[in-house]
Formats: C-alpha cells, structure tokens, sequence
C-alpha cells in the first residue's frame, strides 16, 4: 500500500496503473521518446473542476486518430481516468496532460511505426503558469523570431506534438533580444502561434486570430465564444507580420494561462507600455465566466 503523502507531487495514470509522478517512467527505447511520435492533450482544473473537459478529450482523439494511435481505453474510460489522476493527486489547481505515445514495434517484427503498440498516460501535477504574475500585469513583451513555424504540410499544427524544435529555437531568440516570448511566422511571413499559445490582435475595433498554422487553441476558442458573448466583432484570417507588429493591440491564451495581454512587440511600445484595454477586459471576463462555473466539470474527488 502507498502512503497518500507519495501522491502530493502529482499522480499518474501510466498503461493501466495508477501511481505517484515520480514513480511515472517510459522506457527509452520508446518511439514517443526516440521519435517524437507522440500526442498529447492538456486540460486545466482550477478550484476543484475541468474547464471544457469534454472538448479537451475531443481534440485528443482527433490527434490520436490522425497519428493512426489505437490505446485501448475508450473516451468515456479516458475522462474517468483523467477525474481518478488528479482525485489521487488531491490537487485543486492541476495541470492535467494526456499522452498517446507509441512503444516500439516488439522483436522480429518490422520497424514500422504500424506495428508499434500505442499507449496512454495521465497525469496531474500542480498549476503551471506560461506567463508569471508580473508579466500579465505589465504585459508581455513579444518578438518575431528568424526561426519558422514547421509549415502544416509537414506536421499539422492541429495535432498537439512535441516537434518543438522551432518553438524551442524561438524561445532562445527571444532570451537573446531581451524579449519574453516568441511569436512564429510561417513561410509567407504570417503570424502563427507562440511557445505553447496562440495570438490574437486587436485592429480597429477587431479581434483577429490566424486562420491556419496553429493549434485550434481551446482557449482561443473561447476568446471567440466571449467576443461573441460581448458584441465584440472578430475575424479568423491570415495575419501578415507587418500587420502584427502595427496592432493596437496583442494577446496570447492557451490553458495555462488563460488571456495574457501584450505590451511589447518587437520592441515597438502598444499603447502606454501596459496591456491594452480590449485584452484587459476579456482577461477579467475570462475569469470572471470561469468563477461561475463556465464550461465547468467538477473534479470527482470520491473517485480516488
Ligand atoms: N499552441 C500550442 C503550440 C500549444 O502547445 C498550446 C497549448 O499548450 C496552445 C496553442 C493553446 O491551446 P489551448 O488553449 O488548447 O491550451
């Protein structure tokens, strides 16, 4: 018997055992590890619930089926997989991520990935947060790095993937100019996503979203259903870099993090240097929706 104190870092689900994340390994020869080939999902529980759950395990199947993964468990044996990981865990505010990864084809058979198993991973630790305190308070200040986006050609952005080498690349350009974080073009020069999130701006009134090269954000989804909620227009369109860089206005979003305003792109000063108003305002009536209970599931902590 484990004592309830191993699950305090966190608790895993691994190809059909529960266990504390420590104890949560994969063997290296893996092809999730030696290749990459892998997807995940990851959902967000603040106070004790999911936020959009059931669109979280939609958006995973879909990358699993893309990637031709076939783990065993079923949609509904994944969402009560999910409230047992972080029931375990006894976190309130978790990040909660779901892998597919595929082992590697067994001995003798072809080294095709077709014949290497898939197999699913949950685990739960304490909240992250993608941007500190201090960089929503005073916004965050972007860069458009040299490094592109992997076009959508070669791996569909749609997928969640760990190919994060351009990503990781951007990362490091935006250390290097003083910046925090990187926004990606694509190879016409359109905006795309950042390091975990995607973008929006604000343009006359507008807010405007990539059309395509990004993950189809769940939060990003959001934003849209609050803009819709508050009258507010938006557009879904290619967003040319020049473009990107004369905004009134820039936000990111993604689950770990919810809106997270801009005020700094390519070290050309929005506004007066603090997030602008529009992303302010949707940043509050983000989390004031949240506080309601929006697109709640409560965590069922019987279930540990
Ligand atoms: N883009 C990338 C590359 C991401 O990894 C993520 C989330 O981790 C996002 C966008 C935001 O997606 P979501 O709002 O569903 O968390």
């Amino acid at each position: 018997m484990r004592d309830m104190t191993d699950y305090a870092r966190g608790a895993a689900y691994l190809a059909g055992d529960y266990m504390p994340i420590a104890e949560a390994k994969i063997p290296v020869t893996h092809w999730g590890y030696r290749r990459s080939d892998v997807t995940y999902d990851v959902v967000g529980v603040r106070d004790g619930a999911f936020f959009r759950l059931d669109d979280h395990i939609a958006r995973f199947r879909a990358s699993m089926t893309r990637l031709r993964m076939t783990p065993p468990e079923t949609d509904d044996e994944i969402r009560a997989i999910l409230h047992r990981t972080v029931a375990l865990s006894g976190l309130r505010d978790a990040y909660v991520a779901m892998d597919c990864l595929r082992a590697s084809p067994p001995p003798g058979a072809p080294r095709h990935p077709a014949f290497a198993p898939s197999y699913l991973i949950c685990t739960a630790v304490p909240w992250v947060w993608v941007a500190s305190e201090e960089m929503i308070a005073r916004g965050m200040h972007l860069m458009i790095p040299k490094v592109r986006r992997i076009p959508p050609e070669s791996f569909d952005p749609r997928v969640k993937n760990f190919h994060w080498g351009d990503l990781t690349e951007g990362q490091f350009e935006a250390l290097d100019a003083g910046a925090d974080f990187a926004i990606l073009t694509d190879a016409e020069d359109c905006v795309t996503e950042g390091a975990g999130f995607n973008v929006f701006m604000v343009a006359g009134g507008r807010v405007v979203t990539p059309a395509r090269g990004a993950l189809d954000g769940v939060t990003r989804a959001s934003v849209l259903e609050l803009c819709a909620e508050e009258g507010i227009p938006t557009e879904i369109r290619a967003i040319p870099a020049d473009e990107f860089r004369q905004a009134d206005e820039i936000f990111g979003c993604t689950t770990a993090g919810g809106i997270m305003p801009a005020s700094r792109i390519d070290g050309r000063i929005m506004g007066n240097d603090r997030p602008g108003p529009l992303s302010e305002r949707l940043r509050q009536r983000f989390w004031a929706r949240r506080a309601e209970g929006w697109h709640a599931t409560p965590v069922d902590y019987a279930s540990a």
